[in-house]
């Protein structure tokens, strides 16, 4: 496992921490943890109470994604002389929204050995709950601070018939539910994760506009940590942004005959569909 032979190169173990349990901290990452010689840690505060409670006492580096590119030379360097290390995040797996992904890449293009110990995501846990399809799935990780780049890239996402996955913070969910609503539909189905594991948790499942009320009337929902899952669009609503697609660029140099033609042939829709929403977009312009 982790001890290594000497003169051999070491390894970099990415390591999953509980999301708010200790409990989930699996035995083989306690392992892990207790044999490397050093654990780069997001923030080594944090981490020493992890650390405490399993009475681990390795060496711990910060590494963040302020530091990142300027300790991976070096990180790399003592993995070739022969350290062990291990990357945790402050929860969850590292490189899931979190630093890491550089040191991965860099640790690889010298051929040392990066071995995951996994074990809780928020994404996971969160779809493993929420009761939309976790069949396929788009994780959008945090969305945009701003509102309005929030709402524009939301308005990309309308026609995605995959389920969305988004990470938020207390202070933004209340606008982000709002948007979501208003861009994605108010009644299309949603569920908000929060606290996942902790004390608090809370699980609900409703549509967004619902969900956004519900967010209104009683301000301790949204406190702690969230997760909210969106169901995909519709079949056909997912088919009909392609064909919205198609006609705008048809519509761009034919006429409305022959791209409600061309139209009804690529997607295989109805012709009178397709006359309907070509009338729609040019109405539209
Ligand atoms: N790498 C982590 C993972 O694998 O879940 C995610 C790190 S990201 C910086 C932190 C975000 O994850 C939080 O803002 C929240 O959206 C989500 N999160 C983390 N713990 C959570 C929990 N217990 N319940 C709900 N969401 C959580």
């Amino acid at each position: 496992m982790a001890k290594h032979t000497a003169g051999a190169p070491g390894a970099l173990y990415i390591v999953a921490t509980p999301i708010g349990n200790l409990e989930d901290l699996s035995p083989r990452a306690q392992r892990i943890l207790a044999s490397v010689d050093l654990i780069l840690a997001e923030d080594t505060r944090h981490s020493a109470r992890l650390l405490r409670a399993f009475d681990i006492r390795t060496r711990t580096l910060a590494f963040h994604e302020h530091n990142e590119a300027r300790l991976t030379p070096r990180i790399v360097e003592r993995l070739l002389n022969g350290e062990s290390m291990a990357l945790i995040a402050d929860a969850g797996t590292p490189l899931i929204s979190d630093p890491g992904f550089k040191l991965v890449r860099a640790t690889q293009a010298r051929d040392l050995t990066v071995t995951p110990a996994p074990g809780p995501s928020a994404l996971v846990a969160a779809l493993s709950c929420a009761g939309i399809s976790p069949g396929k799935f788009l994780f959008e990780g945090f969305m945009p601070p701003r509102e309005q780049a929030r709402r524009r890239r939301l308005s990309e996402l309308t026609g995605v018939a995959q389920t969305l996955v988004f990470y938020e913070a207390p202070h933004r969910i209340k606008a982000f539910m709002a948007d979501a609503a208003s861009t994605l539909g108010a009644e299309r189905e949603a569920c908000i994760a929060r606290e996942l594991t902790k004390t608090f948790e809370t699980i609900r499942r409703g549509t967004l506009g619902g969900l956004r009320n519900w967010l209104e009337q009683d301000p301790e929902q949204s406190r702690g940590e969230f997760v909210v899952i969106i169901a995909g669009a519709a079949p056909q609503s997912a088919d009909r942004a392609e064909l919205v697609r198609l006609l705008q660029v048809l519509l761009a140099s034919l006429s409305l005959k022959q791209a409600v033609r061309i139209a009804t042939e690529l997607s295989g829709a109805g012709r009178n569909e397709v006359y309907d929403l070509a009338v729609e977009l040019i109405g539209e312009k």
